[in-house]
């Protein structure tokens, strides 16, 4: 008979999608996601065999995603989809919601918007500002005071954009639903497809008395003060996230949230790496040579630090935690690493100048006259200042 030997070409639904009798929903969708991904006609273009392969693994995923229609499947084989209208097509995909079952997988797989009801509850979206803070505020944390113009719900007319008394018409195009439906001739045939409403813009309402209060848009701005608790550790280009603070819902969604980010302005002396801190300290060539106790500045204040005799210029030493706290944890800080800095006078009066080349002298052990000691001194300098 011609359509048993039909029937026999065509191929189980599970040897398609490579599994099991036994697979589970997530095992479906995963193997078909795999397939689809393989021989979707926009990455083949002009592949008959890609896009035979790409029909086959639809049509077996739109039969065992369907709980019913598996069971039929199941039981009856491809003759349980057989027959019907002609027999000849095979499965027939007219009378399916293609959005519905493929939505969510060629939704993230080829970069589409994931569909969702549009006349149903939204969040608001999120509202971005910056605020700017000093270096030490940083550290710290601190609080400030955002003057921000934040929209509302109209208190005319609750939101729907409605002059008071009057009320939003439901759309007549879509009936309300904010969505409409259109059949398409694709590679399955006719494909049912969804998209928003041009007429309503997916709201499922016409104003057609405006709200004199708002214009129509159902919502007011304001200028309102907002405080923000900025937390210590916190660095340049991270933000805070105040919740609700953002857009208002509409059909009676939350609101979106307030995100803020930081702008932390520079320091005169202090240098910030993750939690780190660097600065530069400078020492007297008597201190470096000496050793001695040195003022060092740090986030919290001056701390005394000891300097070892014969200290090198750009000598690093290490501050333990007196560096950021970290935003996780305010109690575990970074270090501050300081840079010592061997300063040399730049101008001597004439007592210093004669104990200096008397120093020179002791060190070269060399007795030098007046008039020789100005060239020697150069020499010098350049020996012991380096
Ligand atoms: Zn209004
Ligand atoms: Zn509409």
């Amino acid at each position: 008979m011609k359509g048993e030997g039909k029937m026999a070409d065509k191929r189980d639904y599970y040897e398609v999608l490579g599994v099991s009798k036994t697979a589970t929903d997530d095992e479906l969708k995963k193997a078909y996601r795999q397939l689809a991904k393989k021989y979707h006609p926009d990455t083949n273009p002009g592949d008959k065999t890609a896009e035979a392969k790409f029909k086959e693994a639809s049509e077996a995923y739109a039969v065992l995603s369907d709980a019913d229609k598996r069971r039929q499947y199941d039981q009856f084989g491809h003759s349980a989809f057989e027959g019907g209208a002609g027999g000849a097509g095979g499965f027939d995909f007219s009378g399916m919601d293609m959005g519905d079952i493929f939505g969510d997988i060629f939704g993230d797989l080829f970069g589409g918007r994931s569909r969702r009801q549009s006349n149903g509850p939204m969040q608001g979206a999120n509202l971005r500002t910056s605020v700017r803070i000093t270096f030490e505020e940083a550290v710290f944390g601190t609080e400030k005071e955002l003057d921000l113009n934040l929209k509302d719900e109209c208190p005319s007319c609750h939101g729907s954009g409605a002059k008071p008394g009057t009320s939003a018409d439901t759309c007549a195009k879509c009936g309300g639903k904010g969505q409409v439906a259109y059949t398409q001739q694709t590679l399955f045939g006719m494909v049912r497809n969804v998209q928003t409403c041009p007429d309503c813009k997916g709201t499922g309402k016409i104003i057609k008395e405006k709200c004199p209060d708002c214009y129509g848009n159902g919502y007011i701005t304001s200028r309102k003060k907002i405080k923000v608790s900025i937390p210590a550790g916190i660095d340049s280009g991270q933000s805070v996230r105040i919740r609700s603070k953002g857009e208002p819902g509409s059909n009676g969604g939350p609101r979106g949230d307030l995100l803020v980010e930081v702008e932390v302005s520079r320091h005169p002396i202090f240098q910030r790496q993750d939690y780190d801190i660097y600065s530069t300290a400078p020492i007297s060539y008597a201190t470096a040579a000496l050793g001695g106790d040195v003022k060092i500045s740090t986030v919290d204040g001056e701390v005394l630090y000891n300097v070892k005799p014969g200290t090198q210029t750009d000598t690093k030493v290490r501050l333990r935690e007196k560096g950021v706290p970290t935003l996780r944890n305010k109690a575990v800080r970074g270090d501050h690493y300081v840079t010592l800095v061997v300063s040399v006078p730049t101008s001597l009066n004439a007592e210093q100048k004669e104990l200096l080349m008397r120093f020179d002298d002791a060190m070269t052990g060399k007795k030098v006259t007046a008039t020789e000691n100005e060239n020697e001194k150069e020499k010098g300098k350049k020996k012991f200042w380096k």
